[in-house]
């Protein structure tokens, strides 16, 4: 008699960081649709976020699991109880947080003896990763969740050096070799980027980086060919990786449980529904989504700004305001960024949404006409996803690069004039004014241009969709991708 093979068994290991987990956990979930054997690894609190809809999956027959290690908060200094950095709330925090997390690959290497996966799908800030997966004989796959182009940049800057030539902060560059004239300022760039170079010790780190990634085995991405076919080419050709893109892996997400509880099933509550309802009661493309994602650290007095900028709009919106663990513990009415009876001048024109938002819901509603974002990869490729164009705000990290994609490249959004990277938790400054608020909203919301870049958000939606859909560029790299893994040519 016959006997079925084995399956392919992967093990996912994200990043504490919702916007790491969420899309590995998609990723995760999608490779389970293929017949692979999924184990996710992740610490106990972590894996609260998401084991419902896990949980869910494996009632319906897919073989998808967790395997948990203990996250060595007391090893590290941290206080019990923080294992991800949504949770953090002090630079100091954020460095024994890092320190803790590079404690992990003794614990990883242990579960990978223990489990004998058939390969390591680890994220791209566990550079170790590769040296574990080496010694126990397995490949391990890179996962970044950024675009393409943003990968690009990071290694024109990298490679050329172009910051050794400017001579202040804002002198404007092109990025070299890179398939679009791609202009940048010193000051836009992350600020390890920016050290990089006088800094020995940063630019050590971003090479380590870069080095696990050309010994891995190949790089997974949260793309589309659709979306940014140059730098695709460029990635692969001219830079020589080996790649994949498989998304957006978001579109895994069909259930309307999944999608409320996406990222943070603790999260939801009723308040979180009526949200909905509350844009059920408003006009097809009328609304603004505010949201900077699930870290970013926005000063009082920018929140305060923006506030005043988004009641001069006269435009209705849902606004996403993140609340810190410390947050929680105070009351509502010391939140003193909000200027004098704001919510009650807004009654019926604005909802304020303290904590996790359902944005995946909340974007594919009909009544939102534009998502104010931070630019996080996730945030775009979501926003794209449901055919919605973007106010672009970016904050940190390689937001910058990824607002050049959007503003410039495919040009669904409409920059909100942002000049500089913060540093992490380091956004003190007044970094936009009320006018540059009023200004870019006003342009994505009304207007000639407004309809043009609608309609170009919208074919990039059904692109999205074509590209996961059997058939697709998406689910062609991701047969491509599991064949290979199969026949152990990767
Ligand atoms: N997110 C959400 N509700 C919130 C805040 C964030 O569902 O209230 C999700 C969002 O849909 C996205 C992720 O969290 O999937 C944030 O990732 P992104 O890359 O946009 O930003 P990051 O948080 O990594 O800066």
């Amino acid at each position: 008699m016959d006997s079925k093979p084995d399956p392919l068994h992967i093990l996912f290991f994200p990043h504490l960081a919702h916007g790491h987990m969420i899309p590995t956990i998609d990723m995760a979930r999608v490779f389970a649709r293929q017949g692979v054997k999924a184990t996710i690894l992740t610490t106990h609190l972590n894996a609260s976020f998401f084991s419902k809809v896990i949980e869910r999956d494996r009632e319906l027959g897919f073989e998808i699991d967790t395997v948990m290690i203990k996250f060595p908060s007391v090893e590290a200094g941290l206080p019990e109880g923080i294992e991800n950095i949504s949770s953090i709330t002090s630079q100091e925090m954020g460095y024994k947080l890092f320190k803790a997390v590079s404690l992990l690959q003794q614990p990883l290497q242990q579960v990978l003896e223990d489990c004998h996966p058939n390969c390591l799908v680890a994220d791209g800030m566990f550079p170790w990763a590769t040296e574990v997966a080496r010694k126990v004989g397995i490949p391990r796959l890179v996962f970044y969740g950024t675009s393409y182009l943003a990968c690009c940049v990071l290694d024109s800057i990298l490679r050329y050096e172009p910051l050794k030539n400017v001579t202040s902060d804002d002198q404007l560059f092109e990025v070299p070799g890179i398939p679009d004239k791609i202009m940048m300022t010193r000051l836009q760039q992350a600020a390890e980027l920016r050290d990089s170079g006088t800094n020995t010790e940063t630019t050590v780190v971003l090479h380590k980086l870069l080095e696990a990634e050309i010994t891995s085995s190949g790089v997974i991405m949260n793309s589309f060919q659709e979306l940014e076919p140059a730098y695709v080419r460029h990635y692969r050709k001219t830079l020589g990786r080996k790649t994949w893109h498989i998304g957006p892996l978001s579109l895994c997400n069909n259930d309307i449980e999944d999608k409320l509880e996406r990222g943070n099933a603790n999260a939801v509550s009723t308040h979180r529904v009526e949200c909905l309802i509350w844009l059920d009661s408003k006009k097809p493309n009328s609304v603004l989504y505010i949201c900077f994602g699930s870290v970013s650290w926005i000063s009082p007095t920018q929140l305060n700004e923006l506030a005043k900028g988004i009641e001069a709009s006269g435009v209705d919106f849902i606004w996403v305001v993140r609340k810190t663990n410390k947050d929680e513990e105070e009351e509502e009415d010391k939140e003193e960024w909000l200027p004098k009876g704001f919510e009650e001048r807004m009654k019926g024109k604005g909802l304020i949404i303290r904590g996790w938002a359902p944005q995946l819901l909340i974007l594919d509603h009909e009544a939102i006409g534009g998502f104010l974002t931070h630019c996080g990869w996730n945030s775009i490729l979501e926003s794209i996803t449901a055919g919605v164009p973007m106010v672009t705000w970016p904050l940190s990290n390689e937001q910058f690069s990824n607002e050049k994609l959007v503003t410039d490249i495919v040009r669904v959004g409409v920059g909100i004039g942002a000049q500089e990277c913060s540093k992490w938790m380091e956004s003190k400054k007044l970094l936009v004014t009320k006018e540059n608020i009023t200004s870019a909203i006003s342009q994505l919301m009304v207007g000639e241009e407004a309809n043009d870049m609608r309609n170009r958000a919208s074919a990039l939606k059904w692109m999205a969709k074509r590209a996961v859909e059997e058939g697709g560029s998406s689910h062609s790299d991701l047969k491509a991708l599991l064949d290979g893994l199969r026949l152990n040519s990767i």
